[in-house]
């Protein structure tokens, strides 16, 4: 499924800083042409409803594959983008992708309406016309602002008054706003009662260390923290049959991750849901 990352510095780490540049420099224009021929893909990893044994919604992981070096890491071509402010027209690129796929999606009068959830980056939410841009694009494609869930990564909630205003005006125009990776950033609970987050994403080394008691604890509370806070509550990186018995035993409502399935290609996850 070319869910494997080569990464682009692993090359260029023996080189002298200039050539790391001139590398970078190239690997940026790279990227620029890429998206211009719409050559990066936008995949859609499900989010299982546990309970319900159903797709409640999905994810949205870019991919890009270099045509020399192959599939880039997005942890190095975000990273570059950032760097570069390529990140708004990827960013704008990646939504106009996911408001593309929710149009595709049907689903029975009565039932719940599938979200998809879009990262965001620090660069993008520096970005003051950001959420009116989204509001334009959800607009074009007649998606209603429920459907789309902003992911906002825990590192990057340092200034809480900012994420604080984001997440009202997100909630403003009716979009939801998760908190992702929690548990590895500057988790700082004395902040978090004060940011209205719908959803918090327990990071992937929780899961993965569930097997060891203390670890296990604090799965156990923090799916009791994100109740009490009337938060939905995913857990990252499932793999195991044993990993979703154990969060469905804790009272985990979603789990993500390679058991429930990988990032697909749009119309393949499209066809999931039916
Ligand atoms: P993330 O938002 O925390 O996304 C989850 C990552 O975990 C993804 O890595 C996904 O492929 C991976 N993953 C999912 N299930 C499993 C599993 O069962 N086991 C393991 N080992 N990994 C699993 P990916 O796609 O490489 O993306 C890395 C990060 O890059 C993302 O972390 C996100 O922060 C960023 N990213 C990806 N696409 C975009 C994008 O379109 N825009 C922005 N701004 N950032 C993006
Ligand atoms: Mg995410
Ligand atoms: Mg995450
Ligand atoms: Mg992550």
């Amino acid at each position: 499924q070319g869910e494997h990352h080569a990464s682009p510095q692993a090359a260029a780490q023996q080189s002298p800083d200039a050539l790391l540049a001139l590398d970078k420099i190239r690997l940026e224009s790279h990227l620029r042409e890429a998206l211009e021929s719409k050559l990066l893909e936008v995949r859609l990893q499900p989010i299982l409803d546990i309970h319900a044994k159903r797709v409640a919604g999905f994810e949205a992981l870019t991919r890009w594959t270099h045509p020399e070096r192959g599939p880039v890491s997005p942890a190095d071509f975000i990273a570059l983008a950032e760097e570069t402010s390529l990140i708004v027209p990827v960013g704008d690129y990646v939504l106009h992708e996911v408001c593309g796929a929710l149009r595709g999606i049907a689903t029975p009068p009565g039932s719940p309406q599938p979200f998809i959830a879009l990262n965001v980056s620090g660069r993008q939410l520096d970005d003051p016309g950001l959420l009116d841009r989204f509001l334009t694009v959800l607009r074009a494609h007649e998606v209603s602002p429920a459907q789309l869930k902003v992911e906002i990564t825990e590192s990057l909630v340092l200034d809480y008054a900012q994420v604080s205003r984001i997440i009202e005006r997100c909630h403003g125009a009716g979009m939801k706003v998760a908190l992702d990776d929690f548990g590895t950033g500057y988790s700082n609970l004395g902040h978090l009662h004060k940011l209205q987050f719908d959803t918090l994403k327990m990071d992937q080394g929780f899961i993965r260390q569930m097997h060891d008691p203390r670890c296990l604890a604090i799965v156990r509370a923090v799916v009791g923290m994100a109740d009490s806070l009337g938060c939905d509550i995913v857990a990252e990186g499932v793999e195991t049959d044993e990993q979703l018995a154990t969060l469905d035993s804790l009272g985990c409502k979603y789990a993500q991750g390679y058991l429930i399935g990988k990032p697909l290609p749009i119309a393949e996850a499209v066809a999931l849901l039916r």
